[in-house]
């Protein structure tokens, strides 16, 4: 039997960033991850500022900026007139370090996450190792590894997204809704901003089937749209059909690289913690990506938890208790709330009430202070002011000779 302090399950995005932080500040950490490898997941890709901030302390804000695309602006854009609003991140510069939004594939993050994990002493990834049983205890957790190998760990933390068997092994309910609908994810090689030339780098597209995003990440083009209840996998994978989606979307037909069907959840844990298990990322809370707030979240409820372990508080029980609290009301007043928002609004299948909406989008975008508070809440500064993760104001990001302007696209 082998003792740890700390055991993550997952080598996910958000417990690599349990992990790292962990380590950072000396705790001896082991993570499992059931696979062979780390995934490969086409998922999130927009890193919003507090994530930024959590980054640097963590060491590794210099190799995302590098790797990413820094995005100042977005927009929303209606499917058949095109621009509705946009929004200049610039106009909250004064609260930030970063006044935009990354766009960084998922598993690059992990990447780079991982890459700094191997380097501490007191970190351990261990491939090939699913976690199959658990018992909780007064003073530890003992956890199965494949069905045999008894690992004992004074905390376990759950990052092993939203089908968690550690949640499910602690016996804590995913409460929420799927939604009826499905999504569709297409990548394109092919340059879209030249196709559609006024595109910013991230775009939310109002439609009557549903939201539509065009995000451009640094190795492709992303288009998502929704599937309406008609339409089977199969067909909605099919060049006939996506085109013509496409078609009225965005007026082109651009070649497609790969299609994905997937769901949208909007589901949050009943509680983050039992005893010495603690849930995070996915695990704990899942949402719609309109927004890409998921990811993001995960990554904060991570940052408070490693800074909660390590407070050295007189009292570490209620100290968990008040984080697995805040954590959940951020999932459910935060991002539940404003992806939500989001997915509906954007997807508004009447044409009056799109319109309206469109309108009071607009009125906010061109209200100087309107706007600031539409992007500390959309920027996500604005939840973790109101739901403090516990990392301190990074000094505006001077060095180096990037400018806050948006990148080049092929
Ligand atoms: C299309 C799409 C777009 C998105 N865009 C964004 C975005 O732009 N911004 C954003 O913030 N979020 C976005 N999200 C959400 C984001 O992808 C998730 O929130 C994120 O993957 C959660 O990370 P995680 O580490 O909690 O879980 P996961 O990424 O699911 O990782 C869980 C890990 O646990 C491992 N595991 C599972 N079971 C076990 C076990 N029994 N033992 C050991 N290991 C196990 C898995 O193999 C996996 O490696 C998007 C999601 C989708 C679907």
């Amino acid at each position: 039997m082998t003792t740890v302090e700390v055991a993550i399950v997952g080598a996910g995005p958000v417990g690599l960033t349990t992990a790292l932080g962990l380590a950072r500040r000396g705790v001896s950490v082991v993570l499992l991850e059931k696979d062979e490898q780390l995934g490969r997941f086409w998922r999130a890709s927009t890193f919003h500022p507090p994530s930024l901030d959590v980054a640097a302390d963590l060491g590794i804000v210099d190799d995302m900026l590098e790797a990413g695309l820094v995005a100042p602006m977005y927009q929303l854009r209606d499917f058949r007139t095109g621009i509705v609003a946009r929004f200049d991140l610039n106009a909250i510069s004064d609260e930030t370090a970063w006044p935009f939004r990354l766009q960084l594939e998922q598993y690059k993050y992990s990447n780079i996450v991982a890459a700094a994990v191997q380097t501490r002493p007191e970190a351990q990834i261990r491939f090939s190792s699913a976690v199959t049983g658990m018992r909780i205890h007064d003073d530890h957790v003992e956890l199965e590894i494949n069905g045999s190998e008894t690992l004992t760990a004074s905390w376990v933390v759950a990052g092993d997204g939203s089908s968690s068997i550690v949640r499910e092994l602690a016996g804590i309910a995913f409460e929420g809704e799927t939604y009826p609908s499905r999504r569709l994810l297409l990548s394109i090689e092919e340059s879209l901003n030249e196709l559609v030339p006024d595109l910013d780098l991230v775009n939310y597209v109002y439609a009557p089937v549903g939201a539509g995003m065009v995000l451009r990440i640094p190795d492709l083009w992303r288009v998502m749209f929704t599937i309406p209840s008609g339409i089977d996998d199969a067909t909605a994978r099919s060049v006939e059909y996506y085109g013509s989606r496409l078609s009225e979307l965005l007026g082109v037909q651009p070649e497609v690289v790969s299609t994905q069907v997937y769901y949208i959840h909007q589901k949050v844990a009943a509680s983050m913690r039992r005893g010495r298990v603690l849930l995070v990322g996915d695990a704990a809370h899942a949402n719609s990506p309109t927004g890409g707030m998921g990811l993001n979240s995960g990554i904060h409820d991570a940052f408070d938890l490693i800074t909660t372990l390590t407070s050295e508080s007189a009292d570490l029980d209620r100290a968990l208790d008040a984080w697995a609290d805040r954590r959940r009301r951020a999932a459910v007043e935060e991002v539940h709330r404003v992806s939500r928002r989001n997915t509906v609004d954007l997807g508004e299948p009447d044409d009056v009430a799109r319109g309206r909406k469109q309108d009071d989008v607009r009125a906010i975008a061109q209200d100087s202070q309107q706007a600031k508070e539409w992007l500390m809440e959309s920027s996500m500064i604005a939840s973790v002011r109101r739901h403090p993760i516990g990392v301190g104001r990074v000094a505006p990001y001077t060095t180096g000779p990037r400018s806050f302007v948006a990148e080049v696209v092929r």
